[in-house]
């Protein structure tokens, strides 16, 4: 009888215990709002599970060493090179683009170009004033939707490259305030300023290709005064007209698939007669 009570006791305990492991795996489960992860937390850190929420296990090697004299090498070998991406994968075809850009910039046996996978690309140059002249000569579009095409550099970021330089156009300035520093100032919301053209009301930006396009910007004056002026972008091609990113086509828009059908009419009409 005494063994008999004391196992008991033991086994109350144990499911006590276990009972109460299992409330907690259920409350932190319903906080990552992942049942899968209550069976891991015993095997991986916690850190390695938040970091990698529902997708495929992260695991980290060891640290690995690279001599600064294989970097220099290495930004050295990468001098003659543009990489690039394609801003609207979904539509626009790498194979045919690698193949093409070399010929329609004439140059297609001083220029060898490369998939680098997840829409990345790059063209490697023999010739520094060829790569110079493809550069002027930007911004690019393929497949009816723009690329962006940069020098390389060595930077670690899962949107480089991203830039585009646009020429723009602005109008809307009355003769009176036609000055620099309105085009500057203008410049400045759009993007990086690269140059500007006082008497042609033309700036030369670079632009972040993921946010979306400026078509409309108030500009206030120190007088009290406001002007509305517009942005033409020069050889721009293919946006969303509902957002005015160059990602997607207005018919995959995100922000329009979020909504329903009634709210996604009402916002079309609410963004097309509103400012930018
Ligand atoms: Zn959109």
């Amino acid at each position: 009888m005494e063994m008999g009570s004391f196992d008991i006791s033991v086994f109350l305990s144990f499911v006590s215990r276990l009972f109460s492991r299992v409330v907690l795996c259920l409350v932190l489960c319903f906080f990552l709002k992942d049942v899968q992860f209550v069976f891991a937390f015993q095997w991986f850190p916690m850190d390695q599970l938040l970091l990698n929420k529902g997708k495929a296990l992260l695991v980290r090697t060891e640290t690995v060493k690279i001599a600064n004299s294989v970097l220099v090498q290495r930004i050295q070998q990468f001098s003659l090179t543009l990489i690039g991406r394609l801003m609207n994968p979904a539509i626009q075809r790498m194979d045919s683009l690698v193949v093409n850009l070399p010929m329609i910039w004439k140059i297609e046996d001083k220029v060898v170009g490369a998939d680098l996978g997840q829409g990345l690309f790059q063209f490697n140059f023999d010739a520094d004033e060829d790569l110079q002249s493809v550069l002027q000569n930007g911004p690019y579009h393929f497949d009816g939707w723009m690329i962006s095409l940069v020098k390389w550099e060595p930077i670690i970021s899962s949107t480089y490259p991203s830039a585009i330089n646009f020429w723009v156009k602005v109008t809307g300035i009355p003769m009176h305030l036609w000055e620099v520093a309105t085009l500057r100032a203008i410049g400045r919301k759009v993007g990086t300023i690269c140059e500007i053209y006082e008497e042609s009301g033309r700036f030369c930006v670079s632009v972040n290709g993921f946010n979306p396009l400026l078509f409309k910007l108030v500009v206030p004056f120190d007088t009290g005064d406001e002007i509305i002026v517009s942005l033409e972008y020069e050889k721009l091609m293919g946006f969303c007209e509902h957002c005015f990113r160059l990602t997607h086509e207005m018919k995959g828009c995100p922000e329009l698939l979020k909504g329903s059908g009634d709210q996604v009419m009402e916002n079309q009409s609410d963004k097309r007669g509103g400012l930018r």
